[in-house]
């Protein structure tokens, strides 16, 4: 299943992508909510993804993200390689579209930086995920993120909460999909203006997927749309404005989001 959520005619809804006529085309579309429900009814004419106006696919009630899930990432920093998982929030004030501005906070912050990442969308609720039970069911699907930060406020401040959560600091989207494996690997890839800075593999995750999943449902209960950001490959660096920055990952698809400063 892979989805997006679009702007209509009759407000956000979500879309659900289907090959139709031999490409990808929106074939239904679901009420706007938490996660898409979708009624099965195919839409009488597919809706094309090009001229699509994209939304942020998820609406969810936290942001759980994990710091340092890659050794090299941990490393360029100067940190040690944790011996649990790492965890912070982000607010979802601070999420944004594919193609929306990053709005760089200059008058607080002169070093932000991009960090691409591999989000998980939780599709089911859970708490206390069990030593043995399976994460996968609990699993919508996986999206493309950018973890943006004040790197400077995030060795000033001590806990990371200005760091990362000014408006627009999250891009997320623009599809949803289950089609990967991300402990099998796959790509994570960040481009600014056109120049790869990243390039990253699931697959490397000091904590893999069903450790984090564990680990955070062991503090609080997670929520159908809850995003998970799973951290991110080294190579991070800072953002300017003029900038454009892209995060692809392998079988989820790529988002881009223009940078400038705020006024
Ligand atoms: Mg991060």
């Amino acid at each position: 299943m892979k989805y997006c959520r679009i702007s209509t005619s009759e407000g956000p809804k979500f879309g659900l992508i289907e090959l139709a006529q031999g490409k990808e085309q929106i074939t239904q579309t679901a009420p706007d909510g938490a996660i898409p429900v979708w009624s099965g009814d195919k839409l009488t004419k597919p809706i094309a993804l090009d001229g699509a106006k994209f939304l942020k696919p998820v609406k969810p009630s936290k942001i759980v993200c994990v710091g340092r899930n890659y050794r090299d990432h941990a490393k360029e920093l100067g940190n040690e390689v944790p011996v649990e998982p790492l965890t912070f929030f982000k607010p979802p004030s601070s999420l944004i579209a594919p193609g929306a501005e990053i709005v760089l906070p200059i008058a607080v912050s002169d070093r932000i930086e991009y960090e691409g990442e591999l989000g998980v969308v939780v599709g089911k609720q859970c708490r206390r995920i069990g030593p043995a039970e399976d994460v996968r069911p609990y699993i919508l699907g996986y999206t493309c993120a950018n973890d943006v930060t004040a790197r400077d406020l995030q060795k000033k401040d001590n806990q990371w909460t200005r760091a990362k959560g000014f408006d627009t600091f999250c891009p997320v989207g623009p599809f949803v999909t289950d089609q990967i494996d991300p402990w099998k690997g796959v790509q994570v890839e960040t481009r600014l203006n056109g120049e790869v800075r990243q390039n990253g593999n699931t697959n490397m995750f000091i904590f893999p997927l069903d450790v984090v999943l564990r680990y955070i449902s062991r503090v609080m209960t997670l929520l159908p749309g809850d995003l998970i950001l799973t951290g991110t490959p080294a190579g991070v660096g800072p953002l300017s404005h003029g900038d454009q920055v892209t995060v692809s990952i392998e079988g989820v698809g790529v988002i881009s989001n223009p940078v400038i400063r705020e006024n």
